[in-house]
């Protein structure tokens, strides 16, 4: 990955400290940059962050709370000053159906996925407006896809994808760019707790990849698009998903 690639100066990656959120961390900073690392894990955060030193600043926050994300906010801003790239990563993953999903599983998912996304980027707004930055959410190919046992998570994610575009049509006049990153199955400590072995055995019979993402192919894109090679890429859903979407197969 070369400097060229690496516009933003400092990123904030929200669920940094396992998963595709660290693997998006290393890459920032591996071209240099400066990330404010979110994350309500406190002891994986630490953990994470003493490997990257002096480059990373990590903030325990639950990012579904109000209250935490000012002030996380003004945390990140005291010590990192404006950020220039936001890429709102953190979720939780509980597959149900729909008579099984109580209010309490539908309301904790909704918290993190669809009310940090919001809430974050709210927080940041001006920020954003004066660094002319770039959004990057994370979404899912079950945010493209209805399919069964994915009531909330599903719904959570398509919520997302339409937030994304809310963003990028008010928000473009301030220059800010927003995508969002659609990626299917990755090995993460996510998706080992909701991927039963059928589940796996199906996405690998049905992936034209024929395997699971990694979480550093998911990193590739979403530094991409906080990149200013993706100038003028705004308003979009990327699926990194091994050609899933393209099979037009249903979800396992
Ligand atoms: P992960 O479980 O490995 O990491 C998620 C991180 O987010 C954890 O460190 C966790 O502590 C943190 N987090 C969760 N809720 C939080 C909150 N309220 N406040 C602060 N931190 C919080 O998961 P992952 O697989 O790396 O997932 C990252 C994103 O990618 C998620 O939005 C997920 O929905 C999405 N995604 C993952 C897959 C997959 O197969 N792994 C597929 C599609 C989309």
């Amino acid at each position: 990955m070369g400097e060229t690639i690496m516009t933003p100066k400092t990123a904030l990656v929200t669920g940094a400290a396992r998963g595709i959120g660290l693997a998006t961390t290393r890459l920032f900073v591996e071209g240099g940059r400066r990330v404010a690392m979110i994350d309500r894990d406190e002891e994986a955060l630490r953990e994470a962050a003493a490997h990257l030193g002096d480059a990373v600043l990590p903030v325990v926050c639950d990012v579904s709370r109000p209250e935490d994300v000012t002030r996380m906010a003004s945390s990140v801003r005291d010590g990192l000053g404006r950020v220039d790239a936001l890429v709102n990563n953190a979720g939780v993953a509980d597959f149900g159906p729909i008579a099984e999903t109580d209010f309490a599983r539908w309301r904790r998912v909704m918290e993190t996925n669809l009310d940090a996304v919001f809430l974050v980027s709210q927080e940041l707004l001006a920020d954003l407006c004066a660094t002319r930055g770039a959004i990057v959410n994370i979404a899912s190919i079950s945010g493209l896809r209805a399919s069964t046992l994915r009531v909330a998570y599903g719904t959570s994610k398509a919520a997302v994808i339409h937030l994304t575009k809310q963003q990028a049509v008010e928000l473009g006049e301030h220059g800010i760019r927003a995508n969002c990153v659609a990626p299917g199955p990755v090995d993460t400590k996510l998706a080992l707790a909701v991927h039963s072995p059928q589940i796996r055995a199906a996405y690998h019979d049905a992936m034209p990849l024929n395997r699971y993402g990694t979480e550093a192919e998911i990193a590739e894109v979403i530094v991409f698009l906080c990149s200013d090679r993706a100038s003028y890429v705004t308003g979009q859903v990327v699926a990194a998903d091994g050609g899933f979407e393209a099979t037009g197969i249903g979800l396992p």
